[in-house]
């Protein structure tokens, strides 16, 4: 689905991913660990489109009806309407824009995009009970204005619930686990896996083995001064637990 080689990228004259490669095939959902400022929300960022990263070299192909395209070439909103979503580790407020009207413009946008039919408001209320309830969310988060006021934990659930209503072929889940209570962490957990599927892919950047033990990566990659240091399977979260990064960083 997604190929990214060698990409080096640089914010405000400093170089903060230095080669990176992977590769991601639909279906799988692969796990970015590493140290605080290792690149993780860098990486996802640069994927998603953030027009503040420059790429200095290296590419990123993404797979869009059995061709693979520059996804570099596309802005934030073009990769967007592609199927590529991002969940923010900070998520932002956005004063005087109803969480509904945020959700049916993007939906609508995307259906647009890919030739489906766009949904009226009514419609789309009744669409989305079956996502509010995925997330044990009330109806009453839709009507107040994006993310504001929101607990922490309350804002990570309504990042998923975008992604619940956007349906992503690529979803990028930048430590969606953190700040969750333990419940709010299995709810979210288990909607992404009810989300998740042979079609689509997701990318999950976690510090913590505790996410891991409810949606199960096929591969985990370790990030460390912008760059993967170390990439195996789900035994390696367990270790990285146990041992911390020194073992790995520091050979
Ligand atoms: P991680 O998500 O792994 O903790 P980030 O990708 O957020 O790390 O950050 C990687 C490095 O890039 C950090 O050292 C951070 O300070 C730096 N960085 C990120 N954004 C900017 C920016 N806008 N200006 C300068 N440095 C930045
Ligand atoms: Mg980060």
């Amino acid at each position: 689905m997604i190929i990214i080689k060698d990409l080096h990228v640089k914010i405000e004259g400093q170089e903060i991913l230095k080669g990176i490669n992977l590769e991601i095939k639909t279906g799988e959902v692969h796990a970015i660990m590493g140290t605080n400022g290792s690149g993780k929300s860098t990486l996802a960022k640069v994927i998603a489109g953030h027009p503040d990263y420059q790429i200095t070299s290296g590419s990123i192909m993404y797979e869009v009806n059995n061709d693979h395209i520059d996804l570099t070439a596309l802005e934030a909103h073009e990769r967007s309407q592609e199927g590529i979503f991002l969940g923010f580790q900070y998520p932002v407020e956005i004063p005087g824009v109803s969480n509904i009207s945020f959700l049916l413009e993007s939906f609508n946008s995307i259906c647009k995009h890919q030739g489906a039919p766009q949904m009226k408001q009514k419609d789309f209320e009744e669409f989305l009970q079956s996502k509010l309830e995925l997330l044990k969310m009330k109806g009453s988060f839709l009507n107040r204005p994006v993310n504001q006021g929101f607990s922490g934990g309350e804002k990570k659930k309504n990042e998923i619930l975008q992604m619940a209503v956007l349906n992503p072929r690529l979803a990028l889940l930048d430590e969606t686990d953190s700040g969750l209570d333990i419940d709010a962490l299995k709810i979210v957990a288990g909607g992404v896996n009810k989300l998740k599927s042979k079609h689509n892919a997701v990318v999950l950047i976690t510090h913590y083995q505790r996410l891991l033990d409810h949606i199960i990566p096929d591969f985990i990659h370790v990030l460390h001064d912008g760059k993967i240091i170390k990439s195996g399977t789900k035994e390696l979260a367990l270790e990285l637990e146990q041992k911390g990064y020194d073992w790995i960083t520091k050979v």
